[in-house]
């Protein structure tokens, strides 16, 4: 569990860090309430520990800021009051606080309530994952990969930044459920998505659009990068094969379309449409391949290196 811990006096910052690493916790200091909203926005944490009042606002207003912007993940708050105040209670939960803990801190207590907090957090965490994979993969789901997606998007058309997206559908998979079942055929998908995490970077991320069809965002990725890891990929999970009970084994293809952002998409889901007009041309171009939309002049990146050079000339 990773805490921020927000205090003006570096006196009791200093130990509070003392006393939450010897409780075992990642913890993490901020001064003010807009060094503290720039860091969450920033990094990830569980827990923030606010004192009540700071330089530049009250820490309830850092509380109902955090709360306001947190994304996909919740944070717990914790306010510090001084052990004078006996009212108001209400206004700092209403505020966005999840606990307050009376200054100067019991360690006793502070530890018991953090434990409990720990237990919120990490239900907080299986709800998020939950809500953001698919169950069978690991995979985002449809909606997360969406709104990852879009992120990745305005990022990319706010600074300039290249940016290519993936489409991938299993070939012929109506065949593997009806020649192994449909147990087998869930394998296979796992197979693709294992594949697909195997080959790309940790800052590019896989989503299970559908039954047997995937979309990968490689964000700071040039086409022609993006293509060798269309390729890379294809050729992956064609050379991979899934042991059959008893003495089988499956082989499995997939078809790609790769598209790439340009000044006149509106969104990702632009760009998504353009590499499944790249993926359908994969599919009737004979399965097992690579694709890309737009089409390039007079070659297809089926043709491999001429393909690439196409891609890179783009
Ligand atoms: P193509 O090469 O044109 O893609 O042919 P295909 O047979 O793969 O056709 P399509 O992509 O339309 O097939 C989708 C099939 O995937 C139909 C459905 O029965 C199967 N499917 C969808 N979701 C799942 C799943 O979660 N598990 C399994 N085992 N099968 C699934
Ligand atoms: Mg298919
Ligand atoms: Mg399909």
């Amino acid at each position: 569990m990773r805490i921020l811990v927000v205090d003006d006096s570096p006196h009791h910052s200093t130990m509070m860090v003392y006393e939450l690493r010897k409780l075992g916790y990642a913890v993490e200091t901020a001064t003010t309430g807009a060094e503290a909203l720039d860091r969450a926005a920033r990094e990830q944490f569980d827990v923030v520990m606010v004192d009540v009042k700071l330089a530049d606002m009250t820490g309830v207003e850092l509380c109902w800021h955090l709360r306001t912007k947190q994304g996909a993940r919740h944070l717990y708050l914790i306010i510090m009051i001084p052990g004078s105040m006996t009212d108001q209670y209400h206004e700092l939960v209403e505020g966005g606080a999840d606990e307050f803990l009376r200054k100067p801190l019991d360690w006793k207590w502070t530890g018991a309530r953090l434990l409990a907090a720990s237990r919120v957090v990490a239900m907080q965490r299986d709800l998020e994952r939950l809500a953001t994979t698919d169950t069978l993969t690991g995979a985002l789901n449809r909606r997360r990969f969406l709104e990852r997606g879009a992120e990745e998007f305005l990022r990319a058309r706010r600074y300039e930044r290249p940016l290519s997206v993936l489409m991938l559908d299993i070939d012929h998979f109506k065949r593997v459920n009806d020649t192994h079942g449909h147990g087998i055929g869930d394998e296979a998908i796992r197979l693709t998505v294992r594949c697909c995490q195997q080959t790309i970077r940790t800052s590019d991320f896989v989503g299970r659009l559908g039954g047997e069809e995937f979309a990968i965002v490689l964000p700071e990725t040039k086409p022609l990068s993006a293509f060798s890891v269309a390729e890379r990929l294809r050729e992956a999970i064609a050379a991979a094969s899934l042991p059959v009970p008893p003495s089988d084994v499956l082989r499995i293809t997939v078809s790609v379309g790769l598209s790439w952002i340009d000044p006149a998409d509106g969104g990702i889901e632009a760009l998504l449409a353009k590499s499944d007009v790249a993926l359908y041309r994969a599919k009737h171009g004979g399965r097992n391949r690579v694709e890309v939309e737009p089409q390039l002049r007079h070659a297809s990146a089926r043709r491999g290196a001429a393909g690439a050079r196409d891609v890179a000339a783009s």
